[in-house]
């Protein structure tokens, strides 16, 4: 894969104790050390029209001025140094970069995968919240609608907690569709089923919230049956991935059970659906805590796109999910065709 990356990304220092921390993108750069045909571009920071093309400009202007004061507490979660909001504007550089270069044709072992931080899809339209402060995938999304040919775009959040932010966002969009698999319960508490999009946006949001104990056949299904004929029936040019690494098995803060093979398997549906609908692919970094797993999911993506074929998962899925499926494909605009 082409890995948009720059050190810039690593000044945004949260302190000690913070889970979001520049040794995540240290633990993935070792990860993918000795692997074969990882490039890295160093792409431009966003400038500031940019993201205010998607974020309120006294929020954005707030958020500056916090960071040139030096930082500090915006709320008990999400923490800022001065360097942030450079990390920040760099961190959505890279997303547009990606979606750029999808959109250029970069496909199969070329496919850009953008890895920033600070993560973004909490980030909602006035605020900061959850490690975010500017919503890169929003960013790449209307960068991409503004500045190429592109007219609609697809985003697929597979992080474990729900991307409010980029729902928020998009919320009453039609050339926006948001599709989410999130731990049902937890940070930040919305994603319910119920949530479909407003006004124009009707329809052209999904959240498939899931039971805790979930993993790689409960995904695979929920790919399958709603994720995919979704993205199919709202056919984007342009399909980004929200790809956070916290649902791991082994991640500490939650309790999905994706294994690594199963991000490997997300990855080629993925990849299958974007050839399927004629849709350029790029993935955004967004959460993932546990550094040797997420080095191993980051790593485990890049490899599908370089050949491997991951272990596929077998058995019958559990039966809230069984449920959670067959009531968004009877309810769902976008599944039911009306
Ligand atoms: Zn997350």
């Amino acid at each position: 894969m082409r890995f948009g990356y720059s050190e810039t990304c690593l000044d945004h220092d949260t302190g000690d104790r913070h889970p979001e921390t520049p040794d995540r993108l240290r633990a993935i750069r070792e990860g993918l050390k000795r692997k074969h045909g990882v490039e890295y571009v160093d792409a431009d920071p966003a400038d500031v029209e940019t993201v205010t093309a998607i974020h309120d400009d006294d929020y954005v202007e707030e958020f500056r001025s916090f960071c040139a004061d030096g930082g500090g507490n915006w709320d008990p979660d999400t923490v800022a140094v001065e360097r942030t909001w450079d990390a920040a504007l760099q961190s959505a550089g890279l997303s547009a970069w990606a979606a750029e270069r999808a959109l250029a044709g970069d496909d199969d072992r070329s496919t850009p995968f953008a890895l920033g931080r600070p993560p973004g899809h909490h980030a909602v339209v006035d605020d900061a919240m959850g490690f975010c402060f500017v919503n890169n995938v929003a960013v790449a999304a209307q960068h991409a609608l503004e500045n190429t040919d592109a007219e609609s775009v697809a985003i697929v959040d597979w992080d474990v907690h729900h991307g409010n932010g980029t729902q928020d966002i998009f919320y009453e969009r039609e050339d926006v569709f948001f599709c989410s698999t999130h731990e049902e319960g937890i940070y930040p508490g919305t994603g319910g089923t119920g949530e479909t999009g407003t006004g124009d946006g009707e329809g052209a949001t999904l959240n498939l919230p899931m039971p805790a104990g979930a993993g790689d056949a409960e995904f695979a299904a929920a790919f399958e049956r709603a994720v995919e004929p979704a993205v199919e029936a709202f056919d984007p040019d342009l399909l980004l991935v929200s790809a956070g690494f916290d649902a791991h098995r082994h991640d500490p803060i939650s309790r999905l059970r994706v294994s690594t093979d199963g991000y490997g398997v997300l990855t080629g549906r993925l990849r299958d659906l974007a050839d399927r609908t004629g849709a350029a692919l790029a993935f955004v970094l967004e959460g993932g805590y546990g550094l040797d797993v997420l080095a191993e999911g980051v790593a485990m993506v890049h490899e599908v796109f370089d050949g491997l074929d991951p272990v596929q998962p077998d058995g019958d899925i559990d039966e809230d999910v069984e449920e959670l499926l067959t009531g968004v494909g009877s309810r769902h605009p976008l599944l039911t065709g009306i």
